[in-house]
């Protein structure tokens, strides 16, 4: 038995129809901006195909997707490319709870007298709705929002919040990384969220390739100042030559992730529910889930080992599991997700994510038995 993979929060393998997809589309190699021999025509029907499958994965016209190298880019993109096509708004809000992707961009833009508000959560990661509500004034240049948390698996009352940001008549951002496959999200059912970003390694697909969706609206474009120029592509949202085979890769991961939400989640419940009772079997009274609530998406569970440092604890069953500390993109500090939800220093320090894939089968998690 090999080492099991429970860190796909982290990121995921590439599944079969995906790989295979990506590597037929190796052929195509023309540039898609390029005019009538075979190559390009291939390479530019197999993009329209991934933003045809994207579109309907998420709700969304084609032409509304903005391709990246992943979640990373596209919340600097939405960011730094607001900050700059409305440079009199200089209130950023998010909440407490983002990927250092957000929290990070965001407070580095307080260096050019941005205002940065992070609206609290609750014990089980729920944004504080009045909060957010009482903050949003005329000064305001955004609202964003992690719509599943990374490390907690929270998921967002997106409604009740698009239902706010649309009374208070500003723009909601959403990070739906970690919701995508999870959580049935459609652009269309929503009338303040005109951003999303998300990405292709968490949903087995491969790496390097991710998107923003801006929405336009009766054939207006989004209005945002985009981070490279030089090219044509993406509308003028970002320059520079498109990689085909990735996006194939993408297109196919969406369509894969977004067609039967409701049994994968099933399979992610049951594996979890299994994996969470093997460890209380071996651990006991030691353990302690940390998510124990129920707005969060199945297969994401973050436990503290009492009295053990998580450091030492990954350390030691690695040879068995792979899991994490928390997030992937910011380890050597303590989590502010964790912090935010009410947990001390010593607890934070105990802690260890879980994270389960459709493709985990259950005769693997008897590893348990071996730790
Ligand atoms: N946002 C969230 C919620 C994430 O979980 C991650 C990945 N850790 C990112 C953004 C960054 O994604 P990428 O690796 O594609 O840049």
């Amino acid at each position: 038995m090999g080492t099991l993979y429970l860190d796909n929060a982290a990121t995921t393998h590439i599944c079969k129809e995906v790989l295979d997809e990506m590597i037929a589309s190796l052929n195509d190699y023309g540039n898609t901006e390029a005019k009538f021999y075979c190559y390009a025509e291939k390479a530019k029907e197999n993009v329209k195909t991934a933003r045809t499958r994207i579109a309907i994965g998420l709700g969304c016209e084609p032409d509304d997707i903005v391709f990246t190298s992943g979640a990373t880019e596209s919340n600097n993109l939405f960011i730094k490319g607001m900050a700059l096509t409305y440079p009199n708004k200089k209130k950023i809000i998010i909440s407490s709870i983002e990927h250092s992707s957000i929290r990070e961009t965001a407070h580095y833009m307080e260096k050019f007298g941005y205002i940065v508000s992070e609206i609290p959560v609750d014990k089980d990661g729920k944004v504080n709705l009045l909060d957010l509500e009482n903050e949003i004034d005329d000064n305001t240049l955004f609202v964003s929002i992690i719509l599943v948390n990374n490390e907690i698996g929270t998921i967002q009352d997106i409604k009740s919040i698009d239902e706010i940001c649309e009374k208070k008549n500003v723009i909601l951002h959403m990070d739906a990384t970690q919701a995508i496959g999870k959580f049935d999200i459609k652009m269309s059912e929503y009338r303040a969220l005109k951003a999303l970003t998300f990405t292709s390694h968490k949903i087995y697909g491969p790496k390097g390739i991710g998107a923003l969706i801006l929405k336009s609206k009766d054939g207006i474009k989004f209005k945002l100042t985009p981070l490279f120029h030089g090219g044509e592509q993406e509308n003028g949202y970002r320059a520079g030559t498109l990689s085909n085979e990735l996006i194939v890769g993408f297109g196919k991961a969406v369509e894969l992730s977004t067609k039967d939400i409701e049994s994968d989640n099933k399979k992610l419940k049951l594996l979890e529910e299994v994996l969470l009772s093997k460890l209380k079997d071996k651990f006991g009274s030691r353990i302690k889930l940390n998510n124990d609530f129920n707005d969060r998406i199945p297969g994401l569970i973050n436990l503290q080992f009492h009295g053990v440092n998580n450091m030492v604890l990954l350390q030691k069953i690695s040879p068995y599991i792979a899991a994490s500390t928390g997030s992937a993109c910011s380890v050597s500090k303590p989590s502010h997700v964790l912090k935010s939800i009410g947990l001390s220093d010593d607890e934070i320090s105990y802690s260890l994510r879980f994270s389960l894939s459709k493709y985990t089968h259950l005769e693997e998690l008897d590893v348990i038995d071996k730790l």
